[in-house]
């Protein structure tokens, strides 16, 4: 469906994913339970997969919470719930993959940050452990550098290396190159260390916007790994959600990014499985991908001076992404359902015609009736009080009539 010429990665298989190559951009996402939590763990990855995540990352930080994963796994599967798990280490990895191998059975990927393995030969060892679990369970690893935690002796000879030049560069800029030289030379001493070219994921997450987009163009340019691509630590709100879908934007405009993931900081309470929500819309809005049948509704002004149009164009959307995990199995190609919710007459007939099917609401003034069209045609007229129930059971019909049966 996209015009996007995606660039030239390798393959890697993540349980039964496919990431990179000519394989979809993958939407993954990350739970905030504590791993030892085995029931509220199994419960968010559920909702997750259920929301459309394709992968699930969990925290493996403890004993407790590496024993538990293989206990997750098989609730999981017990449940239908067939998402691969991804586990993130930081710090202790090689001790917890080496004292509880079935945590490394159990996972579908292995998160390493090279930041975080310590220090000289002790990083060196910890490192070459990680890998050597990887190859004996034959698990893909994802190379995750981050900004927060830069393996700081290559920061600090790159620093010291620039400084030594006649024109040293902007600080930013070599440190820029430090992420990426820390995904690079890691990639390559997993290779030496006997992990298949085709078992590397990299990313260099940043938390700036431009930061991201020049680090990604470079890592791009740089090597054929699939990459991992997400704004880390967004942020709350609209705030993580503009800031991660700019700079996403540009590099999946550009054909960087194999699989997504947006960080976004839950309110208090919040609902974690808006992350998926956000990635998959970012990728059905470029173009790539298509998740849920999209709503086309008019922001509304002074002709709208009431909210029922609001309130119809909101349960519509919210039925919609309801149904879905329902019609995904059921109906081939209802994600690709363009619904126009209108509030008048001015737009209103024109949009709902370039919908499947449009209902055009009357404004202030007009005469109280909502003519409703199905591929570009007028078919009938609502009004009354029930037009919002009456507009669902027709979007329900056009479901049953014009989707094939999967
Ligand atoms: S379609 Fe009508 S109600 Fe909606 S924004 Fe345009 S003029 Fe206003």
């Amino acid at each position: 469906m996209s015009q996007i010429a995606r660039r030239h990665s390798r393959q890697v298989r993540v349980g039964n994913i496919l990431v990179g190559g000519d394989a979809p951009v993958v939407v993954q996402s990350m739970t905030n339970t504590d791993t030892v939590d085995i029931t509220a763990t199994v419960n968010q990855v559920q909702a997750l997969a259920e929301a459309g995540s394709e992968l699930v990352r969990i925290t493996v930080n403890t004993l407790e919470a590496a024993a538990a994963v293989p206990r997750i796994r098989d609730r999981l599967d017990a449940l239908g719930c067939r998402v691969p798990l991804i586990g993130d280490f930081h710090f202790n990895g090689h001790k917890l993959l080496t004292q509880v191998p079935e945590c490394a059975e159990a996972l579908a990927k292995l998160r390493i940050n090279p930041g975080n393995l310590g220090r000289g030969n002790k990083r060196d060892e910890q490192f070459a452990t990680l890998i050597e679990v990887a190859c004996r369970y034959n698990k893909p690893v994802r190379i995750g550098v981050n900004w927060g935690s830069l393996d700081q002796a290559l920061a600090v000879r790159m620093m010291d290396d620039n400084a030594r030049l006649p024109q040293p560069e902007d600080a930013e800029v070599v440190m820029r190159r430090a992420m990426i030289a820390s995904a690079l030379e890691s990639a390559k001493k997993a290779e030496e260390l006997g992990l298949g070219g085709d078992k590397i994921i990299l990313s260099c997450k940043m938390s700036r916007v431009q930061d991201l987009i020049a680090v990604y163009q470079d890592l791009a340019s740089a090597c054929d790994y699939p990459l991992h691509l997400g704004l880390t630590e967004a942020g709350m709100g609209s705030k993580g959600i503009v800031a991660s879908t700019a700079a996403l934007s540009v590099l999946l405009q550009q054909g960087i990014g194999d699989t997504i993931r947006i960080s976004l900081t839950p309110e208090p309470g919040g609902d974690r499985t808006k992350e998926v929500q956000v990635g998959q819309e970012i990728l059905q809005a470029l173009g790539l991908r298509a998740f849920t049948p999209q709503v086309t509704a008019c922001p509304g002004c002074g002709r709208t001076t009431s909210t029922v149009f609001q309130e119809l164009a909101q349960n519509i959307e919210t039925y919609l992404r309801n149904q879905m995990p329902v019609w995904r199995g059921q109906y081939d190609g209802v994600e690709s359902m363009q619904v126009a919710v209108m509030g008048c007459v001015v737009n209103g007939p024109g949009e709902s015609k370039h919908a499947n099917i449009g209902i055009s609401l009357p404004g202030t003034g007009e005469v109280p009736v909502a003519p409703v069209y199905v591929d570009g045609e007028k078919t009938i007229t609502l009004k009354g009080d029930r037009i919002a129930q009456e507009f669902q059971a027709i979007v329900e019909d056009y479901v049953r009539s014009h989707y094939r049966a999967a």
